[in-house]
């Protein structure tokens, strides 16, 4: 079982259906930061993403464009998801697709020991199933149509008709298990959160939970039901159970990583939390596995007014904004500008004020400017601190509270809280130079000391930025603690860790710096809308 000491954090695998937008990469972002957080901080750490890529959609389309379901997830998965990660700088630990062998093969033991267990009989579905969202609906879930499509019941999501189903199916007995999701949700607070989205399931489980298809015979994209290959596994089914498949879960062989990272925190849209916080914990508690440790579901982004999404032709691809902001410009953006938890806002305008006021003028400009004083005043070299006064201490004072406020904002993944809080470090050190006005005092030979002081705890302010910056800008974090001259690469282990490194004095008088190129350039480019 994990330990205290260990994270392991998933994204949702995604369905390769169509490319990535924005949507996407929120929700990779957040995960990564959240990883790279708790891997600095010296926590065994363990972060997976993958690609969704069964299901009678995916089946469909690939028939669209003449090519077999496998070479469609392919073509997909080398053009479009693996390259996301690149352009928005993700370090994951493991990449997994359903249709992989490991994974196949998890799917097929998990769902024989639920077989062999009694929870799984067969029955007769016959109702509504949207496949844009590949899920079975209730005649209470849909909606009338409007214009092409008035006068029959359409998916509110979808807004398209839904398709009448009636075939022969396995059912999990899913309803055995309200209690006991009731009990833990009780049990738990934080198992499903934020609490909107924790009310929203809990009232829902007490209304009664039915059975739960899990199998279709229609088609077959997909796993094979073990005891019977006329069916193949119903598509979520088979993607939850990508979260353990990828730590190597397998009643016969375990290599190690399940026992060390399970239970994982999962970062999900609102959604798929139904998904993530009803069926996937009673598909564990029926294989007698522990439940996930969190179920953490965001907002919606919400462009001009409405929710994302490429159908709506508000897709916006993540290399639209890198290719002109760049990475660190995205992450930060994303994760500070919209509360994590909550429905957000993307504009262009939005993007670029803040780029230019919070990055370029507020942390780029201050990082030039006491590099570019240190090579001025001091020859490029950390100078020896004079005697403290009450301005330094207040800095001193800034950064430690700042990392005692971000780690506990992140421990409760409130990531937004965690960079305003860093934030307030970039702030007050603005103001302290302003205060201080290290350029007028370089002209009082009498006043060397004071300078030395007041470059110093500059000096020092910057480098415990980039250290509790890096999971955030990993690219700017990295320029500046090079050309702060400290050695080795910032986000290793050991003595670097989160809070070792942010603790105060620990860069060494007589430390060479190096120039540093500006870490927010000014955007010449206008961003295509
Ligand atoms: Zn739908």
């Amino acid at each position: 079982m994990a330990s205290g000491d260990s994270f392991s954090i998933t994204t949702p695998i995604f369905y390769v259906n169509d490319a990535p937008h924005i949507g996407h990469a929120y929700t990779e972002v957040a995960a990564d930061v959240l990883a790279r957080w708790n891997r600095q901080s010296g926590r065994d750490t363990w972060s997976l993403t993958g690609t969704d890529e069964h299901g009678q959609k995916i089946l469909r389309t690939a028939v669209a464009n003449g090519v077999t379901p496998k070479e469609w997830a392919d073509k997909l998965v080398a053009e479009a998801w693996v390259p996301l990660l690149q352009t928005i700088d993700i370090a994951n630990d493991d990449f997994i697709r359903t249709t992989e062998q490991r994974h196949e093969s998890v799917v097929q033991a998990f769902l024989q020991k639920l077989y062999d267990a009694g929870l799984i009989y067969d029955g007769e579905y016959e109702g509504y199933y949207c496949v844009g969202c590949e899920e079975y609906k209730q005649q209470s879930d849909l909606v009338d149509g409007t214009g092409e499509f008035a006068g029959q019941l359409v998916c509110p999501i979808h807004g398209r008709p839904v398709e009448v189903l009636k075939e022969k199916n396995y059912f999990f007995r899913m309803s055995q298990f309200q209690q006991r999701l009731l009990d833990l949700y009780e049990a738990q607070p934080d198992f499903i959160q934020p609490d909107s989205v924790r009310n929203e399931i809990v009232s829902f489980v007490r209304r009664g939970l039915d059975d739960l298809s899990i199998s279709r015979q229609s088609f077959d994209w997909g796993v094979r039901v073990p005891w019977d290959d006329s069916h193949v596994v119903y598509v979520w089914f088979d993607a939850l159970l990508n979260y353990i498949s990828a730590l190597g879960y397998d009643p016969e062989a375990a290599d190690g990583l399940f026992e060390r990272f399970w239970p994982s925190n999962h970062i999900v849209g609102k959604d798929i939390a139904r998904f993530h916080a009803v069926i996937w914990p009673a598909m564990l508690m029926a294989a007698e596995l522990p439940v996930p440790r969190r179920v953490f579901a965001h907002g919606w982004l919400l462009v001009g007014g409405e929710k994302m999404s490429k159908s709506k032709l508000t897709g916006i691809a993540p290399a639209q904004i890198t290719d002109v902001f760049g990475s660190d410009a995205f992450r930060y953006y994303f994760l500070r500008a919209i509360s994590f938890g909550q429905d957000g806002s993307f504009s262009w305008e939005d993007l670029s004020a803040r780029y230019q006021a919070e990055l370029a003028n507020g942390f780029g400009n201050l990082a030039s400017r006491v590099i570019a004083m240190t090579a001025k005043y001091c020859d490029g070299v950390v100078p020896e601190s004079g005697p403290v006064t009450e301005a330094e201490l207040a800095v001193q004072a800034t950064v430690r509270d700042a990392l005692r406020d971000a780690s506990a904002a992140m421990e409760r993944f409130a990531i937004h809280e965690a960079i305003a809080a860093v934030w307030r470090i970039v702030e007050h050190l603005n103001g302290y130079l302003t205060e201080q006005e290290p350029w007028k005092v370089a002209k009082d030979e009498a006043q060397a000391d004071r300078l030395r002081t007041i470059l110093s705890t500059a000096l020092e302010g910057l480098r415990a930025l980039a250290v509790l910056l890096s999971p955030v800008l990993p690219k700017a974090a990295q320029k500046l603690w090079t050309a702060l001259g400290v050695e080795g690469a910032l986000g290793a282990l050991g003595e670097q860790s989160i809070p070792t490194a942010a603790q105060w004095g620990q860069l060494p008088a007589g430390t060479r710096t190096v120039a540093l190129e500006p870490l927010f350039p000014r955007i010449e480019q206008e961003p295509v809308a």
